[in-house]
């Protein structure tokens, strides 16, 4: 059994119900352990904000017996069944699921590179990580907790913490 964070976004539709329905999806191959607070940010992109509406974020944490690949593809087909559109690159994108970490696993292939190569840059999966599980080890070459990643994060981008909760369960943080 695995450990693995799962950041998880959305910016087109019904942003909210996209995020629980993979979620809900997660539920089917993982255990789910806990749910980051959903935080409301404006698009980490290149293309003008009135092409990419705002973003929602969330981090889950969960147990698995898959493998990091297994994972991903399960991840992957999360995202293809939310019809999410990977033509454009930064286009909007019905939902979007990155493994954050996998366990202690350092690795990088042409599909999967963990600890998540952007991660330590963007304040929109470093808010929320922190919030669920602020000390977190993150594997080498990050090599450090959420905390101190998130505390020398230079991504200014305002973030806006919801009371939107992912599910209705005892496992929900609800700071
Ligand atoms: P994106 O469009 O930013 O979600 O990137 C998707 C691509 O990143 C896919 O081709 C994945 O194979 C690749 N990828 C590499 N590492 C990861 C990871 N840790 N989590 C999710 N996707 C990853």
């Amino acid at each position: 059994m695995q450990t693995a964070y799962i950041g998880l976004g959305s910016n087109l539709g019904d942003r909210l119900a996209h995020l629980r329905q993979a979620v809900a999806r997660l539920q089917r191959i993982a255990a789910l352990v806990r749910c980051s607070p959903v935080y409301e940010g404006s698009a980490h992109t290149l293309v003008p904000n009135e092409l990419s509406p705002d973003f929602l974020n969330a981090v889950v944490e969960v147990r698995t017996d898959l493998s990091g690949m297994d994972l991903l593809e399960a991840c992957q087909r999360i995202e293809r069944d939310g019809a999410r559109h990977r033509r454009v690159p930064y286009a909007p994108r019905t939902i979007d699921l990155d493994i954050l970490t996998f366990g202690g696993l350092t690795c990088s292939t042409d599909q999967l590179i963990l600890p998540h190569p952007r991660l330590q840059d963007r304040r929109f999966v470093l808010q929320p990580w922190y919030d669920l599980a602020p000390e977190t080890y993150i594997p080498s070459p990050i090599d450090s907790t959420v905390s101190a990643v998130l505390a020398s994060c230079r991504d200014t981008a305002d973030l806006v913490r919801t009371t939107w909760l992912l599910i209705q369960k005892e496992n929900e943080i609800s700071l």
